[in-house]
Parts: structure tokens; C-alpha cells; sequence
């Protein structure tokens, strides 16, 4: 029988791009299949989202070789700080006063997918661009996959498939898999602001009735996240530079001068999207195919990262003592060891949204009440702290 590959990764974003580097490091035969060629994903208004990862996923991607390569692109954060539109509960966490250099970093999607992509080619991965997956099946012993790269369609095989083609999955639901999905009826604008005086590496984190403002440092600029209605979302993306940046000024405030618009401004929709189970016969799906999160908390990618990781090092241990990669063991093994996490963010990132987003008299009182407390309690702000410092998961078995 024809193998084509040991493993076909469906979807070159930051997951799999991630995955196909950290497995090409362990020499494993690979392949992955993107849907957009690399004009149109240079080009994305997507990629000027801001990403803030925690320290723990910085320490993954450098332990990948990856980080090395794009830390000069990053901004560290010192502080963050937490408050609530109209009510005075406010928290601040402080690297220093966790003896720490950094609370976390901000990068542009765009400065990290560019170079992941970068990596694939240096490491002769091979890339087959522009090509959607349209079919899958598996035997007992290989999993096949049919694609189609313009309108040419073509069969390959592997041991094992990796689905990580994102929140709108063709994997997931080629194999029919069910998934929760939960309309916030919220979108995110994304945009970048230059505040008149220095951000001093200071995260904000405001919220208010109608969804959430992050502002992340980068740089001389803040990248914006402001999640709104649908419906007001529209409004101001319809509104002029001007009269936008005024109701960016109602919002914060003036704590940091006038903000002047530096980059046009992109919307997305919030849809948390969870698949059921991640697993199938000689396949696994892994990042935003599983579970696409509100970025409110910005765990998305950090969660997504925990999953790589999780996967390459099973598989790496499979493969080093020369037993099929695709074998169901590893795969419920993988699945069993990544459930609690996935349970355990997607329960914090729907908290989120749902508390921080409700104007009920009693839900705002403790919501106040919980930041202030949390302000005076040095122990549960350090707790705090190390969740988005990420310092929970662990470091992989294999890299640099
Ligand atoms: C506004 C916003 C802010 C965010 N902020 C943060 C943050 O601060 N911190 C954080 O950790 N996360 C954040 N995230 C989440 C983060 O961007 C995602 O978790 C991450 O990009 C997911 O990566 P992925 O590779 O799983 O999916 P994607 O990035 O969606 O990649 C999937 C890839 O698969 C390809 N593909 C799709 N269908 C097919 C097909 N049929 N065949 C082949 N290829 C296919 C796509 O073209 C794409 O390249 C944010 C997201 C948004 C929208």
C-alpha cells in the first residue's frame, strides 16, 4: 500500500504551522495542506490582530527554535490593568511585584504567521498551497485524503491526518463531528491607536456593557480589541477616523493624551465554536478546530500552542521507538491528556464574557467587589498573575 506521508497537516495557520516545524525537527515525513496561497495570507486584514501570549507559550515557542526569530517584533507587557466602565472595582498586576520580567508579550499575528511560514520553507517542509482538503477516509492501516489545488483534484495518504484548519473546519466536518456553539453577539474591531504619552508596556483591560476593550502595547501604539454589539460594531466601523477615535476617547478615557488612528480597522465576529471530540480513526484536530474562544482573555492561541505541544511530543515518542504514529493509543491518549485544559479555559473565557458583560445590579456589585478585592489581596493576585503568565502548562520533552 501507497504512503505518501507519515503525517498530513491540514491547515498551515499558527497551529499546524507550530506542529509541522516541531515535527520536521524530530524528522518525521510530512506534509502540509493550506487553503490560501501566500499572497492572500501576507495580504489578510486578519493578520493585524494583536496576539498577547503568556510567558509560558514564549518559553514553548523558543524551546521550537521559533521565537528567536521574531522576539525583536515583540513588546513585553509590565502591567496589566483591570477595570470596569462606570463602577469603581479596578485591579493592576505588576511584573515586578511578582518578581518577574514580564507579565506577558503582544506580536502581530501578522509578524508571527510570516515567519512560521518562513521556517516551513526552511526547513523543506512540504507545503502544497493553494489546496483545500474535500475528502477524508482511513483503513486499518492509512488515512486518505483528497484535495483540491485549483480544480485539479488529487489523493494522498499518511499514517495519521492533523486537522488544524481553524474555526470553520473541513476536517471536522468532513467526519461529521458535532460541535457547541455559542453567538455572543459580539464582534471584535481590531485596530492600532498611538497613544501622546508613553503606553509604559501597560495592558489594559476595560470592561463594559457591551463587550470588552483591550488595549495592548506595541511598540510607540496600542493595538486596539474592542468588542461591541454587532450592531454597534457597524456604527463605528462606519463612523470617520475622527469621530471613531472620540468614542475610543469615551470609552478609556484620556489617562494617556489623545490616541491618533494608525491602521485601518477590521471586524470579527465572536462565535465560541467547540468541537465534541477531537479525535477519529487516524485523526486528531488540534488549535481554533476545536476550539475557537472570544478573545477576550487572549487564550486562543495560547491554548491552541498546549495542543502542539501535547501532540508533537507523543508523537515524537512513537516515532522514536519506531511504532505507527497514527495508532489509536496515541490518539486517545492525546485526547485524554488535552480535555481538562480545553474544559478548563473554555469555562474561564465564557465566564468572562458572561460576568464582565452584565449591567444586572447584583452581578455588577460583585463584579466590582471581586476586582477591588482582588486588588488588596497580594496572594490571589499572584494567582491571577500566573494564569496569564501561563506558567501552569509544561515544557515539551523534545526542542532546543
Ligand atoms: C480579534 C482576535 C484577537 C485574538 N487575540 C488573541 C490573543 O491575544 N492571544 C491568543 O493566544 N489568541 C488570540 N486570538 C486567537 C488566535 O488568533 C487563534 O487562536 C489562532 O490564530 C488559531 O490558530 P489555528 O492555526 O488553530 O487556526 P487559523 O489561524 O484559523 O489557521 C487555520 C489555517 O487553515 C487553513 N484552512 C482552512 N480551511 C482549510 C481547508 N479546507 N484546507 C486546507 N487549509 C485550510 C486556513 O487558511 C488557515 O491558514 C485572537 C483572535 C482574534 C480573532
Amino acid at each position: 500500500m501507497r504512503t505518501d506521508y507519515q503525517i498530513i497537516i491540514a491547515g498551515g495557520g499558527l497551529a499546524g504551522g507550530c506542529l509541522a516545524i516541531a515535527l520536521k525537527q524530530a524528522g518525521l515525513n510530512i506534509a502540509v495542506i493550506e487553503a490560501l496561497s501566500r499572497e492572500q495570507r501576507a495580504n489578510s486584514g486578519a493578520g493585524d490582530r494583536a496576539l498577547a501570549l503568556a510567558v509560558g507559550t514564549v518559553k514553548m515557542l523558543a524551546r521550537l527554535g521559533i521565537w528567536q526569530g521574531v522576539e525583536a517584533k515583540a513588546t513585553t507587557i509590565k502591567k496589566i490593568h483591570i477595570s470596569d466602565q462606570g463602577h469603581f472595582g479596578k485591579t493592576r498586576l505588576s511584573a515586578e511585584r511578582e518578581g518577574v520580567k514580564a507579565l506577558g508579550f503582544v506580536i502581530s499575528a501578522r509578524d508571527i504567521e510570516t515567519h512560521v511560514s518562513q521556517l516551513l520553507d526552511q526547513y523543506e517542509i512540504e507545503q502544497i498551497c493553494p489546496a483545500r482538503v474535500v475528502g477524508l477516509a482511513s483503513d486499518s492501516h492509512l488515512a486518505h485524503m483528497s484535495i483540491k489545488k485549483g480544480e485539479k483534484p488529487q489523493n494522498l495518504s499518511a499514517q495519521l491526518i492533523i486537522g488544524a484548519d481553524g474555526g470553520q473546519s473541513s476536517v471536522r466536518k468532513l467526519l461529521e463531528i458535532n460541535q457547541q456553539n455559542v453567538e455572543y453577539g459580539q464582534t471584535a474591531i481590531v485596530t492600532t491607536v498611538k497613544p501622546e504619552k508613553s503606553h509604559q508596556n501597560i495592558a489594559y483591560e476595560r470592561f463594559t456593557s457591551s463587550g470588552p476593550l483591550a488595549l495592548l502595547p506595541m511598540a510607540h501604539a496600542f493595538s486596539v480589541v474592542w468588542t461591541r454589539t454587532h450592531e454597534q460594531a457597524d456604527s463605528l466601523l462606519d463612523l470617520s477616523e475622527t469621530d471613531f477615535v472620540e468614542q475610543l476617547h469615551d470609552c478609556f478615557g484620556y489617562r494617556l493624551g489623545k490616541f491618533s488612528l494608525l491602521a485601518s480597522r477590521h471586524s470579527f465576529p465572536l462565535t465560541l465554536v467547540r468541537a465534541e471530540r477531537m479525535i477519529d480513526d487516524r485523526v486528531v484536530m488540534i488549535g481554533n478546530a476545536v476550539h475557537q474562544l472570544h478573545p477576550v482573555a487572549g487564550q486562543g492561541f495560547n491554548l491552541g500552542l498546549r495542543d502542539v505541544v501535547q501532540l508533537a511530543e507523543m508523537i515524537i515518542e512513537q516515532h522514536q521507538s519506531g511504532n505507527d504514529v497514527g495508532d489509536v493509543s496515541v490518539l486517545n491518549n492525546y485526547a485524554k491528556a488535552r480535555q481538562e485544559d480545553h474544559d478548563r479555559v473554555v469555562t474561564f473565557t465564557n465566564s468572562v464574557v458572561r460576568i464582565f458583560s452584565n449591567e444586572w445590579l447584583s452581578v455588577a456589585a460583585a463584579r466590582n467587589m471581586g476586582l477591588t478585592l482582588l486588588d488588596q489581596l497580594p496572594f490571589a493576585k499572584t494567582q491571577v498573575a500566573r494564569y496569564a503568565m501561563g506558567l501552569s502548562g509544561r515544557m515539551p520533552r523534545f526542542g532546543k
